[in-house]
């Protein structure tokens, strides 16, 4: 499954903001600075448990694509 190597890197997911990748847990980027709380996509991501953030986050990275 190509989009679990995403979330394999130990809990690691990019920034939405800078794009580094950062623990999915932080509060804040240390890349950027900025304020994850104060992000609704990144709160709702790391807030959810387990199989539901999983799924979440499958959901954006296939909205990400399908946008970029
Ligand atoms: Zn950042």
């Amino acid at each position: 499954m190509a989009l679990k190597i995403n979330l394999g890197e130990s809990g690691r997911v990019p920034c939405p903001e800078c794009k580094e990748r950062i623990h999915r847990d932080a509060k804040k980027c240390p890349h950027c600075q900025s304020d994850l709380t104060l992000n609704p996509e990144w709160v709702k991501q790391s807030s959810a448990p387990g199989c539901a953030a999983m799924i979440c986050v499958a959901g954006l990275v296939l909205a990400v694509l399908v946008l970029a």
